[in-house]
């Protein structure tokens, strides 16, 4: 049995006046998520905050069921439970945003990516949707763990971009896949099975956006405290400029 330990934070960089992302923290549940609202006007800030609070409140809905039930959403018996309490709980959220849409015209052009880690009875399942990251780090490697729906991502796998490339490309803000409030959208599951000595880094592009994963993997292994290394990495996005906003969530797991 691993514990966990958790620091976050979240910054508007230099360059926006607003702060459209939004992450949790929740030891309790065993759940931890970014998000990266879109959208005009106040739109942004709230979806990535309607679609935090949807997958928080059925992540702590579900947390006593089994296999059995009672799911508001089909049950894939190809995956667990905790794969499929994630997975059910972003669909629930696209759900919260369509809501919010047809209450409010005003939001219609709203979306967020969301990107998440929920421990449970049954394993450590990954949700992502969008161009949020999450990256494993051990023993001084970092690897990414979610792939990117975004266009650039999507030239990066074909191999006709390079990360850097990427970092620096006129169309690196567009994404192809998010919770929008439309049709159910693809969330892209993985599990992981973490080792003592390991770290996780949830992150918004205003962070992997604006930093090299050298960087990144330097910050994420040092051995100051977790919230140290959470406003080192805040630091770093600014310090290269801070076009857009930052968020971090960082948890490290140990031995009980
Ligand atoms: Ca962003």
């Amino acid at each position: 049995m691993l514990q966990i330990s958790s620091a976050a934070a979240s910054h508007p960089g230099l360059r926006r006046e607003k702060n459209e992302d939004a992450c949790c923290v929740r030891q309790d549940l065993g759940l931890y998520l970014v998000a990266d609202g879109m959208g005009g006007h106040a739109a942004g800030e709230i979806a990535s905050r309607l679609a935090v609070e949807a997958v928080e409140a059925f992540i702590a809905e579900s947390f006593a069921l089994g296999i059995g039930g009672p799911w508001p959403l089909d049950y894939d018996p190809a995956r667990g439970l905790t794969a499929n309490r994630l997975q059910i709980a972003f669909r629930l959220a696209n759900r919260k945003l369509r809501a919010a849409i047809a209450a409010d015209g005003a939001l219609r052009n709203m979306a967020t990516t969301a990107t998440g880690v929920l421990v449970g009875v049954d394993g450590v399942a990954v949700a992502n949707v969008g161009d949020s990251r999450i990256y494993r780090w051990r023993a001084g490697a970092l690897q990414q763990v979610t792939r990117d729906h975004s266009w650039v991502g999507e030239q990066v796998r074909a191999g006709v971009l390079t990360e850097s490339a990427a970092r620096h490309h006129p169309w690196r803000n567009v994404v192809t896949r998010a919770l929008t409030g439309g049709e159910d959208p693809e969330i892209e599951m993985s599990d992981i099975t973490p080792e003592a000595g390991d770290r996780m880094l949830l992150c918004s592009d205003g962070l992997s956006g604006v930093i090299a994963e050298d960087a990144l993997r330097e910050i994420v292994g040092r051995a100051t405290d977790l919230a140290t290394q959470c406003q080192a990495l805040v630091d770093a996005a600014n310090a290269a400029g801070g076009p857009d906003n930052i968020t971090v969530v960082l948890l490290q797991f140990d031995v009980a």
